[in-house]
């Protein structure tokens, strides 16, 4: 009889209980990115904002049909239906894992390779391109991301507000992000202050443009 208990109330937990989404670990120490990222940020922007758009996702999405997605299927989902509290947190979630994996230590420079080419036709060298990337980051009124996406094999520079992004379907501009900045206040506050340019300016001795090339070869596949 207890042993019939137990096996029922294991079923039980089987059938109801859905896998929750995990924060993924930060690719790199909080203080890899200094002196341009200082590690104090790093770790408040982390495991405080990145940590609580998780933990209020897996809140949100209890008893919905969203239970049983992925992130990606999630972002890809999000349309003028969805309550903001999974727009947001789901958006906020997807977002900080994406600009983790556009920064490394080491990194920044030039680009290189296929979608160095792809920037030089598009807005002639580098120094116009980041002219164009950072004009995006500092117009985004209040809270937001500006992103490189491609669009129809097409490079072209968005931005965002709040946690949306280029791939949900309730983006204004869409397309497949292979770079971005997050231009919210929490993102640079405690170096940069009221100086959104100084921060947008020095991000570039952090891009990854190994990663960046990775995703620009698969977006135009
Ligand atoms: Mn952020």
């Amino acid at each position: 009889m207890k042993t019939f208990n137990v096996i029922l109330i294991f079923l039980l937990m089987e059938t109801t209980s859905f896998a929750q989404l995990t924060q993924p670990t930060l690719p790199y120490a909080y203080n890899a990115l200094e002196p341009y990222i200082d590690a104090l940020t790093m770790e408040i922007h982390y495991s405080r904002h990145h940590k609580t758009y998780y933990d209020n996702t897996n809140k949100a999405i209890v008893g919905t049909a969203f239970e049983k997605m992925t992130l990606e299927q999630i972002i890809g989902a999000v349309d003028e239906q969805v309550p903001a509290a999974i727009r947001n947190n789901a958006g906020g979630s997807w977002n900080h894992d994406f600009f983790w994996a556009c920064m490394a230590a080491n990194a920044g420079g030039e680009p290189t390779g296929n979608v160095a080419i792809a920037i030089k036709a598009q807005w002639g060298d580098f120094a116009q391109f980041k002219e164009a990337f950072k004009k995006a980051s500092l117009g985004q009124f209040g809270s937001g991301w500006a992103w490189l996406v491609v669009s129809n094999k097409e490079l072209q520079i968005v931005s965002t507000p709040n946690q949306d992004n280029p791939l949900m379907p309730i983006s204004k501009v869409k397309g497949t992000p292979i770079l971005a900045i997050d231009v919210w206040e929490h993102a640079y506050y405690l170096k940069y202050q009221n100086k959104r340019a100084d921060y947008v300016d020095q991000f570039w001795n952090v891009v990854d443009w190994k990663s960046v090339e990775k995703r620009y070869n698969e977006a135009v596949k």
